[in-house]
């Protein structure tokens, strides 16, 4: 786990009340000794106290990810608006930027880098899904300096977040490029099927290449907006297995606290209204369905809590640090879309808080609303490559890793979620009930939906996921919930019911019209991949059932 003292001074955590954000955007400097340089995966400091990535300073990977994105996007308006291909996935483009500049790019003081975006029809169709115009994600990324977030995972990645708050850029591994560029299709085959997701909303995979290193980065959105002050943060699993906040993690000014502070902390968990509750389980089952077909575990849910009547207390005692930063749109996917239902139902559940948290209460009655995502979905190859050493010796048949762990890991996180950290508000002495009773509150809150929303929800048929739970409220964990031993598997029968599975994988085949390279051979031109390059599982998706 990334510590304090492992960060340079002056970047930004998310979300801290600390937190400068513009002091950041202009970049860690100074003061940092030799002493203090150390490294976690690919992320460093250098002498200076810049953050680097492969050695690289973190300026230099901002101002080479904005020239390659403005460029890329730019480009891609030249051509013409078509239906998405098989082939589209496969594509990778390539250009190079010479320092001193060429007919095609500007000269800039980044030294020569190429810069590699992937499938970039298929993701220009994705963000245009997501409401996201060309100019805007240039505009947004490009325009002004992206920043650099402090609190970065274990995993040594570097996170940036565009100045409007809109976008998050992470950097990848090797291998999770290399998996996500496996899952596009069937992911994005879903996402058109379903936009009502907490999954990760990948806008752009791009890759910059200088020095003889491959730096991969996502664009994904944001879940949470700087401008609200987040009172604590949790990033759940469904396990309770060495999951608690390390001391050092406790330290920082919003720390990232694990499944068993939760439990700790909110042990009546967090109270949703029945129609949002409802919602929020059945976007969470489709999605755990969705990433155990992939085989994918090890995710986790970012869950961060505003609490609206201690941020207005803060404001009469004068200790609030709510910040509204200048320009700011509402993002373009948001906690609150993730979970309306369809259809008709949409419009009426809208929430009047524009920030897009779910309105919850906690045990105190007080109004809360929440930002929540399904994140690090692309690591699933390190766990595979860790159990098929430490399981290989006990189980003859790989399927049986391979196919029930990830059934396992679905149903204990979903489970957990729709359990224990939220719960179906108790229908009497609903304080939104009351107040709907009562006429609508204050606005820019939002709590609890229109009296229309509830008859439409009504006319919903129950969930099936709910039929085989100890019941929506408090149901207890089972023993295998307590611990992430691998001789736990699943007794239960997968859940079934609503949800949108994939269908079979899709397979490319034919060559692409835009010359696509193939990711296999990428850095046969002299670049150097530090990542390991063991052989990976496919990602195509299994049948969950
Ligand atoms: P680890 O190996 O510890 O899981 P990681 O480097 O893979 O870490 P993540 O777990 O993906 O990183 O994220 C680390 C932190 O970055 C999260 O706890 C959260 O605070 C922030 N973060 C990640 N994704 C997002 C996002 N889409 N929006 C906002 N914040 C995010």
């Amino acid at each position: 786990m990334a510590t304090a003292a492992e960060e340079p001074p002056g970047l930004q955590d998310l979300n801290s009340p600390a937190a400068g954000r513009h002091a950041a955007a202009a970049g860690a400097s100074g003061g940092m000794s030799q002493a203090a340089k150390k490294t976690i995966g690919h992320r460093g400091i250098d002498p200076k106290g810049e953050t680097t990535y492969k050695k690289t300073a973190s300026s230099t990977v901002k101002g080479a990810i904005q020239l390659g994105i403005a460029h890329t996007v730019g480009s891609l308006t030249q051509k013409p608006e078509r239906d998405v291909l098989l082939q589209d996935f496969e594509v990778v483009e390539s250009f190079f930027f010479p320092s001193e500049g060429s007919n095609l790019t500007p000269a800039h003081h980044y030294g020569d880098f190429k810069f590699k975006t992937y499938a970039p029809i298929a993701f220009r169709y994705f963000r245009e899904l997501f409401g996201i115009r060309p100019d805007d994600y240039m505009c947004s990324l490009c325009n002004d300096g992206l920043i650099e977030l402090s609190n970065s995972g274990a995993s040594g990645s570097l996170f940036y977040v565009s100045s409007d708050d809109e976008f998050i850029i992470k950097t990848v591994q090797h291998k999770e490029a290399e998996f996500l560029q496996k899952l596009l299709p069937g992911y994005f085959m879903n996402l058109n099927q379903n936009r009502r997701t907490l999954l990760p909303k990948f806008y752009g995979l791009y890759c910059v290449q200088a020095g003889g290193k491959n730096i991969r980065i996502v664009v994904m959105n944001n879940l949470l907006p700087s401008a609200v002050h987040m009172h604590s943060k949790y990033d759940l699993k469904g396990s309770t297995y060495k999951r608690r906040a390390s001391a050092k993690e406790r330290e920082k000014a919003i720390p990232t606290f694990k499944d068993l502070d939760f439990m700790q902390d909110m042990q009546e968990g967090l109270l949703l209204d029945g129609d949002k509750y409802i919602a929020l389980c059945k976007t969470i089952h489709r999605d755990c369905l969705l990433l155990q077909s992939f085989k994918i575990m090890d995710y986790s849910l970012l869950l961060a809590i505003h609490n609206v009547d201690q941020a207005a207390a803060e404001a009469v005692a004068g200790t609030s640090d709510q910040r509204r930063p200048q320009g700011q749109k509402s993002l373009y996917s948001t906690a609150i879309e993730s979970i309306q239902a369809e259809g008709g139902a949409m419009a009426s559940m809208e929430s009047e808080d524009e920030t897009g948290g779910i309105p919850a209460r906690n045990a105190k009655g007080e109004r809360l609303l929440v930002y929540i995502g399904i994140i690090d979905i692309l690591q699933s190859y390190r766990l595979v490559k860790k159990l098929e050493h430490s399981w290989k010796a006990l189980v003859h048949d790989g399927d049986t890793v391979s196919v029930h762990r990830p059934r396992f890991y679905a149903e204990r996180f979903e489970k957990f979620m729709c359990n224990r950290v939220f719960k179906k508000m108790p229908l009497k002495g609903s304080p939104s009930k009351k107040r709907r009773a009562n006429g609508p509150g204050k606005k820019g809150v939002g709590f609890g939906p229109s009296l229309s929303t509830q008859s439409s929800i009504s006319q919903q048929p129950p969930l099936s996921v709910q039929a085989g739970w100890d019941g929506v409220e408090g149901g207890e964990v089972d023993s295998a919930m307590q611990s992430d031993r691998p001789d736990l598997l699943p007794r239960t029968p997968a859940a079934s019911g609503a949800a949108s599975t994939p269908k079979a994988p899709l397979h490319s085949s034919a060559g692409a019209e835009a010359s696509p390279v193939n990711p296999a051979v990428e850095g046969s031109d002299g670049t150097k991949d530090e990542e390991d390059s063991a052989p990976m599982r496919p990602a195509g998706p299994v049948d969950p059932q």
